[in-house]
């Protein structure tokens, strides 16, 4: 990891500490001398985004030494992030991680689970446009995310959780999907509100800020033995008994139909069944991105419910692999199926 420091705060002024996290992706790419994108030079920063200086902030910037492209993203990434966060918690005000758009709601939601107690802001933003383009949202994203990090008020961080900024918005990490990849407005939340809107002033919705009174704790543990299967009219038994019956699989995200529905062929429950009774976990996450999984409320539920399928309720699908592969690196089998039906970062209505 490479580590710069860029102190832009005026000598008479409170210094604000804020910890930038680069770690890849769109955001820093520029043309090298052949017109070749590349990720850039982060020591270059107030070249690119000269009105960084109008911030006063003193920032510190740890880069990938390697910057990558989102969809490399491994559960090691989520474990290197989360550990600089909690190596630096006491000396910084907050956080901003820079992260390819491809797999940032996952990023977000797995921190959000592997930082608990989180009292300081953790700001995750990227761009569709290199920073080195002229019409780029990564200069915008960059400026309105380190002023969330900063934001306090009467002492305190006003965001004080995982969230993501973009063209925007500010959306809970967790409550998160991409869900374009033309246009700026990138990610949505369909079942959360937005925390907060960056129009002429960043007006904060405080009343759904997520607050916690718990002392922060590493959860820093990943196990990936979890699988996802997504239901598709014609899906056929070889190919769900290829995931239900694979070795060593722990969980299982079912993708289901609406308010959580499933087809009611005998082969189907079956199957789940069997691995159900073998001890997998499977959880019942709707296909729709608004809205949530009632089991009982049709009968193309109510058999799941009665075989043991756990309701995941509201929370997205990157929510629900992260948090069981966080909970699975820590608890047994029965104490994640207890956990994984319950809000740990305000990933789920309950
Ligand atoms: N493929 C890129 C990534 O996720 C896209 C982006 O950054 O927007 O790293």
């Amino acid at each position: 990891m490479k580590r710069i420091n860029i102190n832009t705060a005026k000598p008479a002024q409170p210094q604000t500490k804020i910890m930038i996290i680069y770690t890849g992706g769109t955001f820093g790419m520029a043309h090298d001398a052949n017109g070749v994108l590349v990720p850039f030079d982060f020591s270059l920063i107030l070249e690119h985004l000269p009105t960084l200086r109008n911030l006063s902030l003193d920032l510190t910037v740890i880069s990938f030494d390697t910057p990558i492209d989102s969809s490399n993203i491994l559960p090691e990434h989520w474990q290197q992030i989360a550990q600089l966060i909690y190596e630096n918690y006491g000396e910084q005000d907050g956080f901003v991680v820079l992260h390819g758009t491809d797999t940032m709601s996952y990023t977000a939601s797995a921190l959000s689970f592997m930082l608990q107690g989180l009292k300081k802001p953790v700001v995750f933003t990227g761009a569709q446009l290199p920073i080195s383009e002229t019409r780029s949202d990564a200069r915008e994203n960059l400026i309105t995310s380190l002023e969330i990090a900063a934001a306090k008020k009467m002492g305190n961080a006003v965001v004080p959780e995982v969230c993501i900024y973009f063209g925007d918005e500010l959306l809970r990490g967790n409550r998160s999907k991409k869900v374009e990849s033309m246009h700026f407005d990138a990610f949505e939340s369909e079942n959360y509100p937005s925390l907060a809107k960056a129009g002429v002033s960043i007006d904060f919705n405080e009343n759904a800020i997520h607050r916690t009174e718990a002392m922060l704790t590493l959860h820093n543990k990943i196990n990936s033995s979890v699988a996802i299967l997504k239901l598709f009219p014609g899906l056929t038994e070889s190919v769900v008994k290829s995931i239900t019956e694979t070795q060593g699989v722990q969980a299982i995200v079912m993708e289901t139909y609406g308010s959580g529905n499933a087809p009611t062929s005998q082969w189907l429950l079956d199957l789940l069944k069997q691995a159900i009774d073998r001890g997998t976990i499977i959880v019942n996450i709707s296909q729709c991105t608004g809205g949530m999984v009632v089991q009982g409320k049709y009968q193309t539920s109510k058999k799941l419910q009665e075989i043991g399928v756990l309701s995941g309720g509201d929370m997205t699908t990157e929510a629900a692999i992260t948090k069981l592969m966080v909970l699975l690196g820590e608890y047994n089998l029965n104490e994640t199926k207890a956990k994984i039906v319950k809000s740990i970062a305000g990933e789920l209505t309950e």
